[in-house]
């Protein structure tokens, strides 16, 4: 961990994500926020190093709370291009079928640098493929996240429902219950690390309701609880789901969500966007959180996640890019701008505006992951900031620098710092060739294609 002192001193613009003046900028040192200086002031004791950021519109490092970074192989797809999420998913776990750890640790590095280059510097993955010769995905996840320096929340997803006893995915790639606990039980022993600064943690993530069995939920569930880590899926999502919920159940999603012992402050969920009033209230009263993927919601024709009645409910509400299959991006600065738009257009300008949008991504993701040590720039945060320029075209005679971000469609972090470590210098990750990253995606992209 640095030992320097730096001020990033008097930023263009700085967005906190609480009510703290921070207009001469913060002080970093030994990992964290260690002042937050107001107009005009300056540190109480001298720096090692001034970091000029008049240039810069300061962020929290934006948090991502959904994404499957294998799909990156699978972005524009030509035949699922035009599909909604049931023939979408048929179309394509197939494919995904034949993943091997080699595609998956290159497609995880594109994700990571692509979030990484867009502010992003926590991120969720929600793995929940293990083909034959894929036991260790979650193993191979953590080398590239270490790799590269970010902070991440790797869950251990799960199918054990397919096709031959009534569920969505094919035989080949769900597992057995046993297998998947143990495996689950592994990870966290393995990996999962407690208290401010952690930079790998593991949750629980059985897929959806059509691919998981109702017992490996409730195991789950209890397994969270024992080793007190989070739990994660996708929920009411489409109404192809809610149909498929009904049938199986005899349940409406959150009726069963409860039933197998899911609703509750442990929770964070996928999408959550065809709840019904009282559903809404439920979320809200259990403390259950929501990541709203907003392109990805668009792209299949979802429908509109209900943000401002499940935040007004009491339900924290996170952002995430959701897989790169149906976004097709990994940007969680220009999610967050697709957000402010969809969110729009549900609740009106003058409700969802750039600040609260960027409270989701922040302040309310961490909320999502039970992180307090990261989201919002406070003295004792962890110093994971996002730094962005406005010097290109697209940004030429905008006024408010804050607002620009997300109007003006920013998509690339000058800096990025994770911890007090600079990790994306001048619009670069350090130490990392992305050329030579993109060569072998492509091919690892191409081959999956061929079989
Ligand atoms: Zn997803």
């Amino acid at each position: 961990m640095p030992a320097t002192r730096i001020w990033l001193k008097n930023p263009l613009a700085i967005f906190t994500a609480n009510t703290l003046d921070a207009r001469g900028g913060l002080v970093v040192e030994h990992g964290r926020i260690h002042e937050v200086l107001g107009l005009g002031q300056s540190p109480a004791t001298p720096c090692d190093h001034v970091f000029d950021a008049r240039e810069h519109v300061l962020l929290p490092g934006l948090i991502n709370t959904h994404h499957h970074f294998y799909q990156t192989l699978t972005r524009a797809w030509a035949p699922v291009v035009n599909q909604p999420l049931f023939p979408w998913l048929k179309t394509l776990y197939p494919v995904w079928a034949r993943l091997t750890p080699e595609r998956l640790k290159v497609a995880t590095q594109v994700a990571l640098a692509e979030l990484l280059l867009s502010g992003c510097t926590t991120a969720a993955d929600h793995h929940y493929l293990f083909p034959e010769g894929l036991e260790e995905a979650i193993d191979v996840q953590v080398e590239s996240v270490r790799e590269l320096g970010m902070r991440a929340m790797l869950t251990r997803g799960s199918m054990s429902l397919g096709e031959a006893d009534g569920g969505l995915p094919p035989q080949q790639t769900v597992q057995q219950g046993e297998v998947i606990l143990a495996d689950s039980q592994r990870l966290i022993h393995s990996y999962h690390e407690r208290g401010d600064g952690a930079q790998i943690q593991i949750a629980l993530a059985p897929c959806s309701p059509f691919s998981v069995t109702r017992e490996i939920m409730q195991a789950s569930a209890s397994l969270a609880t024992e080793l007190d880590v989070r739990l994660h899926t996708h929920l009411a999502e489409t109404l192809d789901e809610e149909d498929f919920c009904l049938q199986r159940f005899g349940l409406r999603t959150v009726d069963y969500l409860d039933s197998v012992g899911w609703l509750g402050p442990r929770t964070w969920l996928a999408h959550g966007i065809h709840f019904n009033p009282d559903e809404i209230v439920r979320l809200g009263e259990a403390g259950t959180g929501i990541c709203h993927c907003p392109s990805s919601n668009m792209r299949l024709a979802s429908g509109i996640c209900p943000t401002v009645d499940l935040s007004n409910a009491g339900a924290p509400i996170g952002l995430g890019v959701d897989g790169s299959a149906s976004n097709d991006a990994s940007n969680m600065i220009l999610e967050a701008r697709q957000a402010l738009y969809l969110q729009r257009l549900r609740y009106g300008a003058q409700a969802i505006t750039p600040e609260r949008v960027l409270g989701w991504a922040t302040r309310g993701s961490a909320q999502l992951l039970g992180r307090n040590d990261i989201g919002e720039l406070a003295p004792g945060k962890q110093a994971d900031l996002a730094l962005f320029k406005l010097d290109e075209l697209r940004f030429s005679g905008s006024h408010d620098p804050l607002s620009a971000l997300l109007l003006c469609g920013a998509d690339r972090a000058d800096r990025v710092m994770v911890g007090g470590r600079w990790r994306v210098i001048d619009g670069h990750i350090d130490g990392l060739d992305l050329n030579a990253l993109i060569a072998n995606h492509r091919q690892a992209a191409t081959a999956l294609m061929a079989g």
